[in-house]
């Protein structure tokens, strides 16, 4: 069984954009399956489906077998980084990627100690203190990609994360996505 199914899946907006048409995919744990396609042709919104953002039109997403259509974002077992980086402003760099290891249990030590190993991997060690606002585009969705991969989340949902950064940025943080 694969671990993402997508069966019939649609998406009509409330304008009437049909954003998203009788899609059915599936991955495997581990696979990285790539959506290619011009500019409004519906890949954020298929992102959005998967991750409870939107609710479908019809068809399904289910989860390691389960049809996810009753589970709020927060309850389903995915993560998701978006074209802008979105942290939350009032926390520091640390505590932005520390934030849902707390929120799931786990005790403040342990979760600062598993923040300032990511940052070491994001090369952003000496950034830990500062909040989101204080730093670069880059930065901030570096630290937005890290605090994804912190997330013992089931699937990685990835929208576009590097557009507008420079290319020699990009590909580190394309290997850098490939290693998380
Ligand atoms: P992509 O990410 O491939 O550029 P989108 O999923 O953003 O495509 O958009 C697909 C289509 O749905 C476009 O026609 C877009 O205008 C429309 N759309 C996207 N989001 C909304 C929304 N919130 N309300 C209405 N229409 C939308
Ligand atoms: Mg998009």
């Amino acid at each position: 069984m694969a671990l993402l199914e997508i069966e019939r899946l649609d998406k009509i907006y409330d304008n009437g954009a049909h954003a998203v048409r009788d899609v059915s995919l599936a991955a495997a744990a581990g696979e990285r399956l790539v959506l290619l396609g011009p500019s409004g042709c519906g890949k954020s919104t298929l992102l959005r489906l998967i991750a409870g953002l939107e609710t479908p039109t019809g068809g399904c997403v289910r989860l390691g077998g389960v049809d996810q259509a009753a589970a709020p974002p927060w309850l389903r077992n995915v993560s998701m980084v978006f074209q802008q980086p979105n942290l939350y402003p009032h926390l520091n760099v640390a505590d932005n990627l520390a934030f849902g290891l707390r929120r799931s249990g786990v005790p403040a030590a342990e979760a600062r100690r598993r923040a300032a190993e990511m940052l070491r991997r994001l090369h952003l060690g000496e950034l830990a203190d500062r909040l989101p606002r204080t730093l670069s585009r880059g930065q901030q969705q570096r630290v937005a990609l890290g605090r994804a991969f912190m997330r013992p989340a089931a699937v990685h949902l990835l929208d576009e994360p590097l557009m507008n950064m420079d290319p020699h940025l990009r590909d580190a943080l394309r290997e850098l996505i490939l290693e998380l």
